[in-house]
């Protein structure tokens, strides 16, 4: 049984090297907030990766920060717990709040590995030895010339997937553009909600380009839309900021709305409800690629143990924040190799990763015990 003794969290601000730039807007400082909770002497971490502003997902700093002061926290410490399972289940009592939610999941991982001496990977069930990345997104850009740089530089350092961000008026010629110089690779295109039923044609006419997948065309809370264009398109399409939670990837499943799911850790309540979700649509046969978020080594550590799994079939979004962010603030006992791939660390108690306690400073704003 385990009892949190210790919940921190940390309050992080990056400056970014260059702008990240999606449907929604753009991000010029990376902030997030790192948890780091100990239960009988055995400290893990945990990452909510969210923005200082809702960006991605309508849950930020603040508010993870405040939910978790007013509530998790103290849920957390309030009994034993079994292993993490049981304490998602308990947040799973609330609504929302993922992200948050995610942090104290991941931390629990941590330490429910370490104390066990065996990896988080290995105890999910992971089967990959090493997983394929794509390298995480290229944004949005204006320039069609900076665009195809960008995708050849990507391309020069050994990723093979490239996905793009596009949205009204940064779409068609996007695609054009890339596919006329890169007719054989493997591309996929991200809308993140930006479009409606009423460009349904528009959509259909990216069928001539094969791309790999589209990824959340329409409003994330569009099931039934998103079902309407599976029956349209051929472009097979992946459903990201809609499945929060395994209630929502069943609903998806039974209409027909999707032909993929993107997983993102954070988004569905950290890595025990990624397994579930993930085993879930196994069932059904449809494959999953588990997604990222800027942020830190934390969350590249949860995510390359979830992409570890049997059906994850596509390429993942391990971590794209190097291309990003000034620098990384843990030591990890995995790293890239051969330009896409990262080796599974089975042998690493835990996550297989520890904060650099000057680099977390280097970067902190706050710090609040819990
Ligand atoms: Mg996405």
């Amino acid at each position: 049984m385990f009892t949190f003794d210790r919940i921190r969290a940390y309050h992080v601000r990056f400056p970014m090297t260059k702008p990240f730039r999606i449907s929604v807007g753009e991000i010029r400082e990376k902030e997030c907030l790192l948890l780091e909770c100990t239960a009988g002497g055995i400290t893990g971490w945990g990452e909510a990766a969210v923005d200082a502003v809702p960006f991605y997902t309508a849950e930020t700093v603040g508010s993870a920060l405040d939910v978790s002061q007013r509530l998790f926290a103290s849920l957390a410490k309030s009994q034993q717990w079994k292993d993490p399972w049981e304490l998602a289940d308990a947040f799973a009592e609330y609504h929302g709040n993922y992200f948050a939610k995610a942090a104290f999941d991941t931390a629990f991982w941590d330490i429910y590995g370490k104390a066990q001496g065996k990896s988080v990977a290995e105890i999910l069930g992971g089967t990959r030895k090493r997983v394929e990345v794509g390298g995480g997104s290229i944004g949005i850009h204006d320039d069609l010339g900076q665009l195809v740089d960008a995708v050849a530089e990507k391309l020069d350092s050994g990723i093979r997937r490239i996905k793009i961000k596009i949205g009204p008026g940064h779409d068609t010629e996007c695609i054009k553009a890339v596919r006329a110089q890169f007719p054989d690779i493997a591309l996929m295109v991200d809308a993140n909600n930006a479009y409606t039923p009423h460009d349904f044609d528009r959509i259909a006419s990216w069928d001539d380009y094969e791309l790999l997948m589209l990824e959340q065309p329409l409003d994330e809370d569009d099931l039934y839309y998103h079902s309407l264009l599976c029956q349209r398109v051929e472009t097979p399409i992946c459903m990201d900021e809609s499945i929060k939670n395994l209630h929502l990837a069943d609903c998806a499943v039974k209409m027909g709305a999707m032909d993929i799911v993107n997983i993102k850790v954070g988004r569905v309540a950290g890595l025990s409800n990624a397994k579930r979700i993930h085993d879930y649509l196994q069932s059904y046969d449809i494959p999953v690629w588990i997604g990222s978020r800027l942020g830190t080594g934390i969350g590249v550590a949860m995510r390359v143990a979830a992409a570890s799994l049997p059906n994850c079939t596509y390429p993942a979004d391990i971590g794209f924040s190097a291309a990003y962010l000034p620098e990384e603030i843990t030591e990890t006992a995995f790293g890239l190799e051969d330009g896409c791939y990262f080796t599974v660390p089975y042998n690493t108690p835990g996550l297989g990763v520890e904060v650099i306690p000057k680099l977390l400073d280097k970067y902190l704003v706050a710090e609040y015990e819990l």
